[in-house]
């Protein structure tokens, strides 16, 4: 299932946490990958840099751009990269950052901080890949929203979190009525995911916690939103657009905490 065959993908935050088990999981399948980063270093220790693996495990190409996503240049930059492997056929938007504020002590600055990553990168990622995308025939885009996009139950400080990821949910939607239906735009929702920048440092009790919260008794991994992100990547969803999936361990649908 999920063959991407001949396809050539780009990965915004490739090279670590969800986005480089994303990254793996479309270079197995048979995607080419540019990888899209600030830089090309893995934020979990121990962990081979993602083109390593990409080219020792895998029969796919994979190449590292310099990227900022919150530089719409830099977004149009890596799609014109993608072109040494084809042009670019699917786009993920996954980079994001995370910035714990208080609600009443919000600034401006937290809020540019956090909005221009979380929100605008992956805005301008779609704008970048969509236009290309139109222009070559069609294309899929997949954001990476999370579970905070549906979360009433939110940990202090995360709020603004919440507002960017719910804002990329439901711009999902308006763009894949936009880009349609030469372009198919989707969303996936992880929960609390291992082996990320994030997960490294959180308080490992919390950690366990949460994970005992989930209907699957564990917390996710980078492959379980890159086996998902791959599905809707592929022909396989040729009929699946303006959705958002959660990957969650079924922890937002039986109420959460
Ligand atoms: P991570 O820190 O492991 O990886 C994030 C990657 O994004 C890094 O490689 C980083 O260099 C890159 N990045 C950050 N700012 C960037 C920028 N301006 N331009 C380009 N690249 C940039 O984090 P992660 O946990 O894997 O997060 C990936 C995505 O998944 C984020 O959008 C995050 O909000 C979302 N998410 C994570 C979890 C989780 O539990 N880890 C849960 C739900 C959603």
């Amino acid at each position: 299932m999920s063959d991407l065959s001949g396809k050539t993908a780009i990965v915004t935050g490739g090279a670590s946490g969800i986005g480089r088990g994303i990254t793996l999981t479309l270079a197995e399948k048979g995607a080419d990958v540019v990888v899209a980063d600030l830089n090309d270093q893995p934020r979990t220790p121990d962990t081979t840099p993602t083109l390593e693996a990409v080219d020792d495990e895998t029969d796919s190409r994979g190449l590292f751009v310099e990227c900022d996503v919150t530089d719409y240049d830099d977004l149009v930059g890596a799609v014109d990269e993608a072109e040494a492997f084809g042009g670019v056929d699917v786009m993920v938007n996954n980079a994001g950052i995370v910035h714990s504020v208080e609600f009443f002590e919000t600034t401006d600055e937290d809020f540019d901080t956090l909005v221009d990553v979380n929100l605008k990168g992956a805005y301008y990622g779609c704008q970048a890949a969509g236009e290309r995308m139109l222009e070559n025939g069609g294309g899929s885009i997949v954001n990476v929203a999370s579970t905070a996009a549906d979360q009433g139950f939110v940990e202090p400080g995360s709020i603004l979190y919440c507002a960017a990821k719910g804002g990329v949910k439901s711009m999902t939607y308006a763009i894949a009525d936009l880009l349609g239906p030469e372009v198919r735009v989707n969303a996936v929702q992880p929960g609390f995911t291992d082996e990320t920048g994030l997960a490294e440092n959180h308080d490992p009790e919390a950690a366990t916690a949460r994970a005992e919260e989930t209907v699957m008794e564990r917390l996710g991994t980078p492959r379980d939103v890159g086996n998902v992100t791959a599905f809707l990547a592929s022909d396989q969803a040729s009929y699946v657009t303006a959705e958002s999936i959660l990957v969650d361990g079924g922890w937002v649908n039986i109420g959460g905490p």
